[in-house]
């Protein structure tokens, strides 16, 4: 049976789907009890998709190098 710390140790993969039927069902058992690794499990959900929508895609190079310079800009002020 999971627990806790395997919940902790395999929360990515589990998102990912990157985990044998078996091992998930044992996590997923393990969630369907453990109120506390829900609530960690569903911050980590809200983490990753508000980095995969602030992560810019491989188009937008030029957005990153304009970011870059506004971050060296500031950084140049703060000193
Ligand atoms: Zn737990």
């Amino acid at each position: 049976m999971a627990e806790c710390k395997d919940i902790a140790e395999e929360a990515s993969n589990l998102l990912d789907g990157d985990l044998s039927l078996r091992k998930q069902i044992g996590l997923y058992l393990h969630l369907f009890y453990c109120s506390c690794c829900r609530n960690y499990m569903q911050q980590l959900k809200q983490t990753i998709s508000t980095i995969s929508v602030l992560r810019p895609t491989e188009k937008d190079d030029t957005d990153k190098s304009a970011l870059a310079k506004q971050l060296q800009e500031l950084s140049k002020k703060q000193h």
